[in-house]
């Protein structure tokens, strides 16, 4: 058993707001509030869950009215002994408290420290851990849910049927290793192939919803292409609901933003190189194109948007070429105007992936929205039947747990000795525990905590 010494930190956000809660975790938790807090009973006399009014003192000094919430361990966040302060949301007042805490003796927390103490405590595992923050920094409706789904223990669970039906495996080959007369390995080797397989096919399921995943948790990334003053940041700005990007008549005016996000309709985009769309410089139309190229690249999504009201030149023809290969959608650009733009121009791309567009009027917006919907989330997202991995560490001990049960299966073909069998199955089993934390090593265990909020 570890003991902890008693740690306190700030649990809401720093600026001004109604309520600011302190949050104090560890042995001396109670008793340290107690000596601090005076209310018409001691905090040490509550029960566990009760709250109590009163006043924090400093000597005779009233420091803030505050509301104190005793929370006893095992059966919480952190599995200590826990006292949340509920004081006014000032941040002058709660740095006062806490440099009381501090000057008796408890320590101010390090980010993710009370995540970390649930963890170590045995609580949660990595993948709530994670979820934890997941919820926190959600962007939309989908990325909620899908980590209030980990948190609740889905990649946990299947996690460990998977690592269970290993350890079963390699049981069963030691314990006939070290005892024949009673385990046979006959035709062992394709029953275990039979097991890997179903184990191995279970991975790549769970890898391939990685892209999903992705773009779950942190968005579409999206590349608007097109030459000059078709409408790109108009669009932007339509998609983005504000007039930050900026729209004039002359080409190349407008600047250099960072990376946008936006919510459209429950799906999060994601806009890479929103500078490219207006950098221009002398060269304006090569470098256009130069830096569609760079930016599709990365891209998820390409949105190439043509002018309709002008016929095309040989930029927007290079453009429609460069994109056939990727996931686009084309936004016939300023259907507000007569167009001079026919279907023989278009010919050879995906008729159903063509939008009439009006940045001016709002044209189209619906329909374009209906249709990332259409390209990225194919079926209504079920978070009962599908879990998303939505965490790169996830992914990329999946794929080292695949790359061992595929050296298994090589030994097997190759006709190796039982023995060799174990070691990459042990491997495969490592590599899944780190997921959920029990085979992770501390200081990585730690940089995952160093990237929590305060107070969390
Ligand atoms: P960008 O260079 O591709 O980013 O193009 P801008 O967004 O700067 O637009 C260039 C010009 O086209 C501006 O004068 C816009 O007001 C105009 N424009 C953009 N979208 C529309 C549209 O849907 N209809 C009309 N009539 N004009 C538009």
């Amino acid at each position: 058993m570890y003991k902890n010494d008693t740690i306190c930190a700030v649990a809401t956000g720093m600026g001004q707001s109604a309520i600011g809660i302190i949050r104090i975790s560890g042995p001396e938790a109670i008793e340290v509030s107690d000596r601090l807090f005076r209310g018409r009973r001691r905090l040490s006399e509550l029960p566990s869950f009760t709250a109590a009014f009163g006043h924090i003192y400093d000597g005779d000094k009233k420091m803030d009215e505050v509301i104190a919430l005793v929370m006893k361990g095992p059966h919480t966040y952190t599995t200590e002994d826990t006292v949340e302060l509920d004081c006014h949301g000032g941040p002058l007042v709660m740095r006062r408290i806490m440099e009381l805490l501090v000057k008796e003796g408890i320590r101010p927390a390090e980010p993710g420290e009370f995540t970390k103490r649930a963890y170590l405590g045995g609580r949660i595992d990595m993948t709530g851990a994670e979820a934890v923050m997941d919820v926190i920094n959600a962007e939309n409706d989908m990325a909620l849910q899908s980590s209030l789904d980990q948190l609740s223990g889905s990649l946990r669970k299947a996690i460990t049927e998977l690592r269970d039906k290993i350890l079963y495996e390699t049981a069963f080959i030691e314990s006939a290793i070290d005892d024949p007369e009673n385990y046979s390995l006959d035709g062992y080797s394709e029953k275990l192939d039979g097991v890997i397989n179903d184990v191995a096919a279970s991975i790549d399921k769970l890898i391939e919803t990685g892209d999903e995943g992705r773009i779950i948790k942190e968005g579409i990334r999206t590349a608007i292409v097109g030459r000059p003053n078709v409408g790109k940041s108009s669009i932007m700005n339509m998609l983005t609901g504000t007039d930050r990007a900026i729209v004039t008549d002359i080409e190349g005016t407008t600047r250099d933003t960072l990376e946008e996000y936006i919510s459209f309709g429950g799906i999060t985009l994601k806009l890479i190189d929103t500078a490219g769309i207006r950098d221009t410089d002398d060269a304006v139309e090569k470098i256009g194109v130069d830096r569609a190229i760079e930016s599709m690249e990365k891209a998820d999504l390409v949105m190439l948007v043509l002018d309709s009201s002008e016929s095309l030149n040989e930029n927007d023809i290079r453009l429609i070429e460069m994109i056939r290969d990727r996931k686009y959608i084309v936004l016939v650009n300023k259907s507000d105007m007569e167009s001079v733009l026919g279907d023989g121009d278009l010919s050879g791309l995906d008729k159903d992936r063509i939008i009439q567009i009006s940045a001016k009027s709002g044209e189209g917006f619906d329909l374009l929205r209906d249709k990332i919907r259409e390209m990225f989330f194919s079926a209504e997202i079920d978070f009962n039947n599908q879990i998303y991995i939505t965490n790169v560490r996830h992914k990329a001990s999946l794929i080292r747990a695949k790359e061992s049960l595929d050296r298994v299966k090589a030994s097997i073909e190759d006709g190796m000795g039982e023995d060799f069998y174990t070691i990459d199955l042990m491997a495969a089993y490592e590599s899944l525990g780190e997921i959920i934390g029990e085979t992770l090593e501390d200081d990585l265990a730690d940089k995952i905590f160093s990237e929590f909020c305060m107070g969390k």
